[in-house]
């Protein structure tokens, strides 16, 4: 399903016409050298091309602290995904998977997430390596990887009420 909208053998997809109301702002573009699906990484590697992480001038301030050798998370919308599909055929093969047991681009919410590091920053614009989207794909959020903070202590049992969500 990845390469194409066309429905495959055993796939299926959803007739949805729900409101898209999450109120998400694209921060920036990321740009990237594959211009097509079929050409892009599965997934990125941090021994990966150089990408450029281009962040909108509102938002430039943000990237004040971050240091050139970070290890970011990068989020982004694969903004030419279809997000009808619920059975997917990844292999074209006949045999299914439902969509949230994968990480292929194709979902209802096309929210993407890599590892990337920052090789250098040039004022709004960062250089990374660990990306395998599209060039233009649009940027949602960069934050610090998840490793380089220590869960606090779990709350005792007794700190929890019935009804706390
Ligand atoms: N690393 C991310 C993750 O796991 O959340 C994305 C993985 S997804 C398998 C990566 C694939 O999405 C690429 O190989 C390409 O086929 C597709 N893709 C990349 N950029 C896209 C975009 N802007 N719109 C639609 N599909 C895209």
């Amino acid at each position: 399903m990845t390469n194409t909208d066309e429905i495959r053998r055993g796939e299926s997809a959803v007739t949805w016409s729900g409101a898209t109301d999450a109120g998400l702002v694209y921060v920036g573009r990321i740009g990237t050298p594959w211009f097509d699906t079929r050409d892009c990484p599965r997934h990125g590697r941090l021994d990966g091309q150089l990408c450029r992480i281009e962040v909108f001038d509102t938002w430039v301030p943000a990237l004040r602290d971050l240091a050139d050798g970070a290890l970011l998370e990068i989020l982004y919308w694969l903004h030419r995904s279809r997000r009808d599909v619920l059975l997917q055929s990844p292999r074209d093969d006949g045999t299914t998977r439902s969509v949230f047991s994968i990480r292929s681009p194709l979902r209802p919410n096309p929210i993407a997430t890599s590892i990337v590091r920052l090789e250098k920053r040039e004022d709004a614009v960062l250089f990374v390596r660990g990306l395998d989207c599209l060039d233009g794909t649009p940027l949602l959020d960069i934050k610090p990887d998840r490793t380089d903070f220590v869960p606090l202590a779990p709350p005792k049992a007794a700190d929890f009420q019935v009804g706390d969500a």
